[in-house]
């Protein structure tokens, strides 16, 4: 799927529109979720076009993927949940339910989670 360079997070990246930056450096932005999940929801993406981690990990390089995953752990630790437990989640396409076609990873916590699906087999 080509890149859509309207999407929202495209345009936060443009600064077209605000966001709540956690972290920046050259290659990743990480800024707090807009509608919140747990006490700590942080949106990890990085500064490339890519859509998802499908297309992400097909064509980056190891050592662009190697430093976002790097970034993800750090803010967990600097945002207090790594000790207490976190879950990061990355929605892709259509049965992951993606809605903004910008990689992000979800770095929730600062509560329990409860588990990590509905789970379908009662
Ligand atoms: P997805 O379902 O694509 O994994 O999640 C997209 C996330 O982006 C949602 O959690 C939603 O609340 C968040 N989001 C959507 N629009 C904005 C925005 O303009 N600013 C911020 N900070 N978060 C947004």
């Amino acid at each position: 799927m080509a890149y859509d360079q309207t999407n929202i997070f495209a345009r936060i990246l443009r600064g077209e529109l605000p966001c709540d930056t956690v972290y920046e450096d050259e290659h990743v932005l990480a800024f707090n979720d807009i509608r919140p999940l747990a006490p700590v929801h942080v949106l990890v993406i990085p500064k490339g076009p890519y859509t998802s981690l499908d297309d992400f990990t097909a064509d980056a390089g190891p050592e662009v993927v190697g430093h976002y995953f790097k970034v993800v752990g750090e803010i967990a630790r600097k945002a207090g949940v790594a000790e207490t437990g976190y879950r990061i989640l990355s929605n892709i396409g259509g049965h992951g339910h993606q809605e903004v076609p910008h990689l992000h990873v979800h770095v929730l916590g600062g509560r329990p989670l409860g588990r990590m699906l509905p789970d379908a087999r009662g």
